[in-house]
């Protein structure tokens, strides 16, 4: 069984992977940045992983995760989603503090107790930040979104996900009623400021600079209608 050490790096080589067009490798940077460690420690750690089958290694180039690899990645990746949502709904956590539990959660919880808690929550398709939940077949679908800057102005879209797990930003998010699921109206947009201003329906409006409003994305607007 693998260590929790390892399933941080997969977990973070998957995540990375998702960012990138397919066929780029995952550079050893970008996982000492997501995994907060030295450079020559994931060096290390990815040869351990290359031998265990997890992951292809190209010395100077970067990393891409095996087959194997990337189910035992998925298989993380639902624990942490599902063990968010579950402390959400059902313990009452607040959606801002679940992430650093889950962290820890993740490598503990056995797989029969978190087809049970799939179970209990009704097979949800999403966390409460609106991160798809890989399901128990270990598919993951990623919902085509859109960036909240690019909502048609004036139109009523969806708050669909939240790409930062920072507990001030979502609290900031929370505070200002732009959590998944609110609807919102973009009224105006500043390319020179780099400023976007929106209204949560029955919300005072909020203006937010581009590098926040980067990690708010939307539901695709329904295409508009052409007359029969
Ligand atoms: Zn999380």
């Amino acid at each position: 069984m693998p260590t929790s050490t390892v399933e941080d790096y997969l977990k973070a080589i998957l995540l990375e992977e998702q960012v990138l067009s397919s066929g780029q490798l995952v550079t050893m940077g970008q996982i000492a940045t997501s995994l907060e460690v030295a450079p020559g420690t994931v060096t290390a750690m990815v040869k351990t992983l290359e031998k265990l089958g997890l992951v292809a290694y190209e010395p100077y180039s970067g990393v891409r995760l095996t087959e194997e690899g990337r189910l035992e990645a998925i298989r993380v990746l639902r624990r942490h989603r599902l063990i968010e949502l579950f402390l959400v709904e059902v313990l009452g956590l607040d959606w801002s503090e679940v992430h650093d539990e889950a962290e820890r959660l993740e490598h503990a919880i056995s797989e029969k107790l978190i087809d049970r808690i799939d179970v209990l929550l009704g097979h949800p398709k999403v966390d409460p930040h609106g991160d798809p939940i890989p399901n128990v077949a270990g598919e993951l679908q990623e919902k085509e979104l859109v960036a909240l800057e690019e909502a048609p102005p004036g139109e009523i879209v969806t708050i669909a996900r939240v790409s930062d797990q920072e507990e001030a930003f979502l609290r900031f998010v929370e505070k200002h009623g732009l959590r998944p699921g609110a609807r919102v109206v973009l009224t105006s947009r500043d390319s020179i400021a780099d400023a976007v201003t929106v209204e949560p329906l029955g919300r005072p409006p909020v203006t937010l600079g581009g590098e926040a409003a980067a990690k708010l994305w939307i539901e695709q607007p329904a295409p508009l209608r052409l007359n029969p």
